[in-house]
């Protein structure tokens, strides 16, 4: 079946006392009207960042109670399609991003998305690579706010959750209760000012449950790569978990050392920095997907 869900049903904090938008059986295509991470507050250059409501930045659509999802199984959300509005915003200021302790008030722009591109002015343009920055299930206890990440997901910001990917989540609540939200037309690894261009806009996903494997943490996967993601308030710290949530996975699937694993990761594998702006930060270990199907293993 397929659903549609309207930006008004929206979150701003990942919690199992969340009411449901809609109820969905597993396999269902879901369209998910999206606001900007600014809740579209921002409409031109004129509007002053100080003015608008920080209450109201990170939202999400949903959530969504997929039927038969129960703590301990596997979300996989496949995304299928990302439409974005053609306008953008990218934003920094004091206390935002990494260098914000050096600004000394708050900076914003608004740029069109025409076609493939962001003109970012006259002299400069770059081709969009949409992508979602918010998306996740409930934790077991307590609220996490759209703006952090964790196990649950959340505000991940990893470019490669883009048109084609494969998302996986751990679930920890009946139901799993999905949101997404905060859609980038552009975005580099760390979004170094805080942002990256934030659009409104339109995600359609696929759920399927999946219970032939478990996870302590995000994954993504595309035709190139598998990636766990994994987020700390430290950075070292996230970077190693990241790496052995991985080992975890394959040796769920194979039997192999730590040791010959790590030896293969370090030869074939690359850490990489989702972003560094968030309340926590944001670390994945990508390997070849080849290299899973050498051993046998496949995801789909
Ligand atoms: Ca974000
Ligand atoms: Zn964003």
């Amino acid at each position: 079946m397929k659903h549609y869900i309207n930006h008004e049903n929206h979150i701003f904090s990942f919690s199992k006392f969340n009411k449901p938008v809609i109820e969905v059986e597993d396999g269902d295509e879901i369209i998910f009207e999206t606001l900007d991470c600014f809740s579209n507050q921002i409409k031109n250059n004129n509007d002053k960042l100080e003015s608008i409501d920080w209450n109201k930045v990170n939202p999400a659509t949903g959530p969504v109670f997929v039927k038969d999802a129960k703590p301990g199984d596997v979300l996989e959300v496949v995304i299928n399609d990302i439409e974005i509005e053609n306008r953008g915003v990218i934003a920094t200021g004091k206390g935002i991003g990494v260098l914000g302790s050096s600004l000394n008030e708050m900076f914003f722009k608004v740029v069109n998305i025409e076609g493939e591109k962001v003109i970012y002015d006259e002299n400069l343009n770059f081709p969009i690579k949409p992508m979602i920055g918010v998306i996740g299930v409930a934790p077991e206890n307590g609220e996490i706010n759209c703006g952090t990440p964790g196990n649950h997901g959340g505000n991940m910001d990893t470019k490669l959750i883009t048109k084609g990917a494969k998302v996986y989540l751990p679930v920890f609540v009946d139901g799993g209760l999905l949101a997404l939200g905060d859609l980038h037309a552009l975005m580099g690894d760390g979004e170094v000012c805080g942002t990256g261009v934030e659009v409104a806009g339109k995600v359609t996903i696929k759920v399927r449950v999946r219970k032939d494997f478990k996870l302590n943490t995000p994954m993504v996967v595309n035709e190139k790569v598998i990636s766990m993601i994994y987020s700390d308030i430290n950075l070292e710290k996230a970077i190693e978990k990241s790496i052995l949530e991985m080992i975890n996975l394959i040796q769920l699937k194979k039997e192999i050392s730590n040791e010959q694993l790590i030896m293969l990761f370090s030869i074939i594998g690359n850490v990489e920095i989702s972003q560094i702006v968030d309340p926590l930060f944001t670390a994945r270990f990508s390997l070849p997907i080849d290299f899973l199907k050498s051993f046998g293993i496949t995801i789909d």
